[in-house]
């Protein structure tokens, strides 16, 4: 028996059909014998959609209440999660961020975590439950509404993975895993079956999608095994551990691509002092 922390994206919670696929997969990980902890975002596009009307309503809008709104899309997926495993005879419940509570810093809308309560959640899962726990959100010293900065489920999932002491992360997304270039300009990109933390940090910061940032360094810090799989095949994923000390280990895992950069080259600039600070 593991404890495993299960984690899906927009994509795959995007729609009560996709919410049964994610389902019969946590399903599949309790028959297992496993306990688990599910950690969901807002179906694709709904934080958006929560972001707009806080900007109709006051482009100035009070980053407390501000909180309150973008949050609301993790716990309408986490309760129709809940609802779905109950239907396939799975017992399970949502814990909402203010309810464990998830303790973080008062830096609304990128809020930092801060200390994970578990004592309720863990009774609950050793007793059968799976527990469903929407990602992005948290909550102040003073109880108010927080969200971690966009992105921000993965490291709910990472820091709920931390918290429980799980066997593992199971980030499942869009794509089937980490590869050595974007595959949808380089054909043959291959799929990594392992990479360490920091080469998934730099990979993550400089524009691979794939993971939040931040999910990375928190899975560093904790050590907290990451498997990054697709919720729309059984492939296996890639995991990230740990420094490993293969003799042969590759001396580049990957290569990532910006398009928000670009380079000017300017010829014939005069060699006096001034000329460059003028052009600038
Ligand atoms: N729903 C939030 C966002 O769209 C958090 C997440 O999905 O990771 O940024
Ligand atoms: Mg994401």
């Amino acid at each position: 028996m593991a404890r495993i922390v299960m984690k899906f994206g927009g994509t795959s919670m995007a729609g009560t059909e996709r919410i049964r696929n994610v389902a019969s997969r946590v399903k599949r990980e309790v028959d297992a014998g496993n306990e688990v902890a599910v950690v969901v975002s807002a179906m694709s596009g709904e934080t958006d959609r929560l972001v707009g009307y806080c900007r109709e309503a006051s482009p100035l809008a009070d980053p407390a209440e501000y909180d309150v709104v973008v949050a609301a899309g993790e716990q309408i997926t986490s309760g129709l999660l809940a609802i779905t495993l109950q239907s396939l005879g799975v017992k399970a419940r949502s814990w909402l961020g203010w309810q464990l509570p998830i303790r973080t810093s008062s830096a609304h809308s990128v809020a930092r975590i801060e200390d994970i309560e578990t004592a309720a959640i863990l009774a609950s899962m050793a007793a059968g439950e799976v527990a469903v726990v929407p990602g992005f959100q948290g909550l102040t010293a003073d109880d108010r509404v927080t969200t971690l900065g966009r992105g921000g489920s993965d490291t709910s999932a990472v820091a709920m993975a931390a918290a429980l002491k799980a066997d593992r992360c199971d980030i499942y997304t869009d794509v089937d895993g980490v590869y050595t270039t974007d595959p949808r300009i380089v054909p043959r990109a291959r799929k990594l079956h392992r990479i360490n933390y920091e080469e998934m940090l730099e990979l993550a910061s400089v524009g691979a999608k794939v993971l939040q940032t931040r999910s990375v360094e928190l899975a560093m810090k904790e050590k907290v095994v990451v498997q990054v799989l697709s919720s729309f095949s059984d492939a296996p994923g890639t995991l990230v551990v740990d420094e490993d000390d293969e003799m042969e280990q590759e001396l580049i895992a990957g290569i990532v691509a910006d398009k928000g950069e670009a380079k000017v080259t300017l010829v014939g600039v005069p060699d006096k002092p001034g000329a460059v600070a003028g052009i600038f």
